[in-house]
């Protein structure tokens, strides 16, 4: 088979290092990059770290409205489905490169496999939602990451094609997280970032969910992180370039003991959730990770795509933006006295298996569903 696959964000990237192998030891893959992510630390940098193969075509299209934006991807992508005439079109995820891709190929008569298919977080007012419904409603094959994903899928009528495979993040996160188990690895990282980190001695944060770039939202998760943080329990906050600049604009300050520093490598990434006291974030990725790492996750939302991580009795919770409650969850999950305990049996234990989600995606993709 012939598959265009549409990559453009550092989610994206990462999920792709994972399935790339595999899809291109049966398939010819056209590698499609639509720029939605440009800079070097979101994406350029994830190419040559994960070993990804060079788009063979990259559409640029970063930056701009959500219109504009996926208006430049479906332009750009036409043209190359043309003259392509690939077998189907494979996107990712929920951004707005899954939806132009989706929406591009359909439109061609292309068959759409969606990866991620049927995660929902139920609220509309997020552009993800938005992106993955349509996604779903387009697409041939719709690959499911868990039981509740294919469960809401069938909620909306779609069953043809769903396929449960497991999870690429997951995949790859099992194939390098030997590399970063040894609590040594925060020596280089510390000197890096000129922040002093012990294994259990830091918190890990990210942020960017669009919700989260509201002035009010960013003044309430700015006073979390500050709660949280202490001279001897520095939060490392990697910073998105657009939570950035919504801080900047709206004169949002940072606490003392939180460094803010530029997005990090996947392994660094993976190195500081597993070492951590405790993981911070709005990421679907991050808390996914750090739940397979074993590590306390704060989830600075009200609702997730992944209800069971979050279920009662896990390590991670949903805290929304109420400073109270995280203050309590983080106490609870992460008591002073026993992170640095814990991290060091989290490493020492640490034992992840892959899901086999490249493999099921591949083999799936050979023929088109009943
Ligand atoms: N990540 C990274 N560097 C960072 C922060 C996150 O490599 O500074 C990785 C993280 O480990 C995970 C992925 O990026 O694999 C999650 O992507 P992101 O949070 O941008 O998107 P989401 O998962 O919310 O769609």
């Amino acid at each position: 088979m012939k598959i265009v696959s549409v990559v453009g964000t550092r989610p994206q990237l990462i999920k792709a290092a994972a399935l790339q192998p595999a899809l291109r030891a049966r398939h010819d893959e056209v590698f499609v990059d639509t720029g939605q992510h440009w800079d070097e630390s979101m994406a350029g940098a994830f190419f040559s770290e994960l070993g990804l193969a060079k788009p063979d075509h990259a559409l640029g299209a970063g930056g701009g409205s959500h219109a504009g934006q996926t208006a430049a991807m479906l332009i750009g992508l036409e043209p190359i489905l043309h003259a392509e005439r690939p077998d189907a079109v494979l996107v990712y995820g929920d951004t707005n490169s899954t939806l132009a891709g989706a929406l591009a190929a359909a439109k061609l008569g292309i068959p759409v496999a969606h990866v991620e298919a049927g995660l929902r977080s139920f609220d509309r007012r997020m552009p993800e939602e938005l992106n993955r419904v349509v996604a779903d409603h387009l697409a041939t094959w719709s690959f499911a990451p868990t039981p509740t994903a294919v469960a809401n899928l069938r909620a909306e009528g779609i069953e043809r094609g769903v396929v449960l495979v497991g999870d690429l993040m997951k995949d790859l996160a099992a194939r390098v997280s030997a590399e970063v188990r040894d609590p040594s690895v925060l020596e280089a990282i510390s000197a890096r970032l000129g922040v002093a980190l012990a294994p259990g001695g830091y918190l890990f944060a990210t942020i960017h969910r669009q919700e989260n770039r509201e002035p009010a939202a960013m003044a309430a998760w700015a006073g979390i992180l500050a709660a949280a943080a202490a001279a001897d329990r520095p939060v490392i906050l990697a910073l998105h370039p657009g939570t950035r600049a919504a801080m900047d604009r709206a004169g949002v300050s940072r606490g003392p003991h939180v460094a803010v520093v530029e997005p990090l490598e996947y392994r660094t990434s993976l190195a500081l959730q597993l070492h951590a006291a405790a993981v911070v974030t709005d990421s679907g990725g991050v808390q996914r990770e750090a739940a397979w790492l074993g590590a306390p996750c704060l989830v600075l939302r009200s609702s997730t795509e992944w209800p069971e991580l979050t279920g009662t009795g896990g390590q991670s919770v949903l805290v929304g933006l109420d400073q109270e409650r995280a203050m309590a969850e983080l106490e609870r999950l992460a008591p002073r006295a026993s992170t640095m305990t814990a991290a060091r049996r989290r490493a020492a234990t640490l034992s992840l298996v892959s899901s086999g989600a490249a493999e099921a995606i591949v083999n799936a993709l050979a023929r088109l569903p009943d």
